[in-house]
């Protein structure tokens, strides 16, 4: 399973993002706008902004994951969302011999698919270290050089780690799309994860955060899962634990 870390947020996220946002609509100076909003202040001022519709102050606040335990697959997938900070373990520095994997529930389930794909991953192992050492001949500072080449041959399944910053803006549309259930597994399982920490942090800042059915119609019209009522009976249950 992955593992998810809250590492940092911004300071009072909704006081920041209210005081940045009755600035727009007010004569006095920062201090004073700053020090009005906060607390339960704060927090109707914030509702009052998802009311109108207004969301770049909630771009103000920022939150940094700590995310392990993931394949490169998910890499992909969660580097496609452009605002966003990453800094990922690197298969060009890091020697990948002797790598972990992430196994997907489906095949783990299915014995005669278990083995299967473990063998593949011996395979892999197999190949990576050869190609290491038939670069490199055994030298081992050239074996360092020559890692970049050799981790053509590891599959997506190999595991990573990373370092993931977003504003409550981003977070919001990439909760939409991930924690929703036309989203991978493995994803959504981590947009999930990130979804429960921010409400924890910031909980104002995700009110309705997650699947668009948490707050209407699904939008996915023929690819709807059609299991709405299970969805939001799922989110609500999550929010009470
Ligand atoms: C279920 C699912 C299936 C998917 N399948 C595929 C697939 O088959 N193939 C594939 O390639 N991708 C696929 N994706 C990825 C998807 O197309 C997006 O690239 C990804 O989800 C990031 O979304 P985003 O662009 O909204 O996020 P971000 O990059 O974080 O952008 C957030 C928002 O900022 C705005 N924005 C950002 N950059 C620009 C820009 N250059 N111009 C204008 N507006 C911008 C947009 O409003 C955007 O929604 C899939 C995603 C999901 C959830």
């Amino acid at each position: 399973m992955p593992t998810v870390t809250l590492l940092a947020h911004t300071p009072l996220p909704a006081g920041t993002v209210a005081a940045a946002a009755r600035l727009c609509y007010s004569n006095a100076d920062i201090a004073a706008v700053s020090e009005r909003m906060q607390g339960e202040r704060a927090d109707e001022f914030v509702r009052m902004l998802a009311g109108l519709g207004h969301e770049s102050p909630i771009e103000h606040a920022s939150f940094t994951f700590g995310i392990e335990g993931v394949s490169r697959t998910f890499l992909a997938q969660i580097t496609r969302h452009r605002l966003a900070s990453y800094s990922v373990q690197s298969q060009r520095y890091v020697d990948k011999r002797d790598f972990s994997y992430i196994v997907p529930p489906s095949v783990r389930e299915n014995p005669e698919a278990l083995a299967e794909f473990e063998a593949c991953m011996r395979r892999c192992a197999e190949s990576y270290e050869r190609l290491a050492e038939l670069l490199s001949g055994g030298d081992p500072q050239k074996r360092r050089e020559i890692l970049e080449d050799a981790r053509f041959v590891l599959p997506g399944a190999c595991d990573t780690r990373m370092i993931v910053t977003m504003n409550a803006r981003s977070l919001r549309g990439f909760f939409r799309q991930r924690c929703c259930r036309r989203a991978q597994w493995e994803i959504r399982a981590v947009a999930c994860e990130m979804l429960r920490l921010v409400k924890e942090a910031a909980p104002v800042l995700f009110e309705n955060a997650g699947p668009p059915c948490l707050a209407g119609p699904c939008p996915e019209g023929k690819m709807s899962c059609g299991r709405m009522e299970e969805v939001r009976a799922a989110f609500r249950a999550a929010e009470k634990e």
